[in-house]
C-alpha cells in the first residue's frame, strides 16, 4: 500500500501565533489518522512549530533549504540545521521558487542531495506552464524535471522521495486540473519510474496533486488510481478546508 498524504504549504502565511493556533486546531482534529500530514511552514517558525508537534502525528517541512549544508551564505538555512531542529521534511523545486528565484533542474539535484545527507524527507515538485501544456510538452517536461532532479538517486534512497505533480496554472489561480488530466500525468509520472526503477518502487512511491485542490473538488481527485494525496496551498491555510482535505 502507498502512503497516502496531505501536505498543507503556508508559503509566505501566518505570524507565529497564527501558525501555532493553525497548527494545534490540526493536531487536535487529525487524532490518529492512518495519512501522513505535513505542513509546510515559513521558516522562522520551524523551531517552534517542531516543539509543539513533536511526538505527534503531524509532521513539518521546511519550504526549501540551501544546498550547502553550512558556510557562507548571507540569509540562508541549510538541511543540516533543519534536521537539528527535528524537521520532517523538504519540499524541493516548488514552481515558486524555479520561477521567482532561478531554481533548476540542477541546483535541485544539489538540494535533494542536501537534504537526503541529513535524513530529511524530500517532498520534490514539478509541473508545467499553461503554454507547455498547449504544446502538448507536459509529459516531456515533467518527465524531465524527475530525471534531472531525482533520478541519479538509488533505489534505496528514493524511498524517501514523495513527489507533487503540480501544474502551474493551477496553483493558486482558482482552475484546478481535472481528475483525468491529473491522473493521465500521475500515471505517466509512475511508467517513468516503473522503467528506471522497476515495479516496486513504481508502486510504493507516493505521488500528490497540487493546485487549486480543495474540499470540494478533493475527493474527486484522490479517488484517481495514481494520485496519492495532496500538496496544498490556499486551503492549507484554514483548520477548516484542510482538515475537510484530509477527510477526502
Ligand atoms: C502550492 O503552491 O503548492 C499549491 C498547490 O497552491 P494552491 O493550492 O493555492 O493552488
Amino acid at each position: 500500500m502507498r502512503k497516502q498524504i496531505v501536505a498543507g504549504n503556508w508559503k509566505m502565511n501566518k505570524n507565529l501565533q497564527q501558525g501555532k493556533e493553525l497548527c494545534s486546531s490540526i493536531m487536535s482534529q487529525i487524532g490518529e489518522s492512518n495519512r501522513e500530514v505535513i505542513i509546510g511552514v515559513p521558516y522562522i517558525h520551524l523551531a517552534s512549530l517542531a516543539e509543539l508537534t513533536k511526538g505527534t502525528a503531524l509532521k513539518i517541512a521546511a519550504q526549501n533549504c540551501h544546498h550547502e549544508l553550512s558556510g557562507a551564505y548571507t540569509g540562508e538555512i541549510s538541511a543540516a540545521m533543519l534536521a537539528d531542529l527535528g524537521i520532517d521534511y523538504a519540499i524541493i523545486g516548488h514552481s515558486e521558487r524555479r520561477s521567482y528565484n532561478g531554481e533548476n533542474n540542477a541546483l535541485l539535484v544539489k538540494k535533494v542531495d542536501s537534504a537526503l545527507s541529513q535524513n530529511l524527507k524530500v517532498i520534490y515538485c514539478c509541473g508545467e506552464t499553461i503554454e507547455e501544456r498547449r504544446l502538448g510538452d507536459h509529459f516531456n517536461l515533467v518527465e524531465n524535471q524527475i530525471q534531472e532532479g531525482i533520478f541519479h538517486l538509488s533505489a534505496d534512497v528514493m524511498k524517501n522521495i514523495v513527489i507533487a505533480y503540480e501544474p502551474i496554472w493551477a496553483i493558486g489561480t482558482g482552475e484546478t486540473a481535472t481528475s483525468s488530466q491529473a491522473q493521465e500525468i500521475h500515471s505517466h509520472i509512475r511508467k517513468v519510474i516503473y522503467k528506471k526503477y522497476g515495479p516496486d518502487l513504481a508502486e510504493s512511491t507516493s505521488i500528490l496533486y497540487g493546485g487549486s485542490c480543495k474540499p470540494s473538488n478533493a475527493k474527486e481527485l484522490f479517488s484517481q488510481k495514481d494520485i496519492d494525496g495532496g500538496l496544498i496551498g490556499g486551503a492549507s491555510l484554514k483548520a477548516e478546508d484542510f482538515i475537510s482535505i484530509i477527510k477526502a
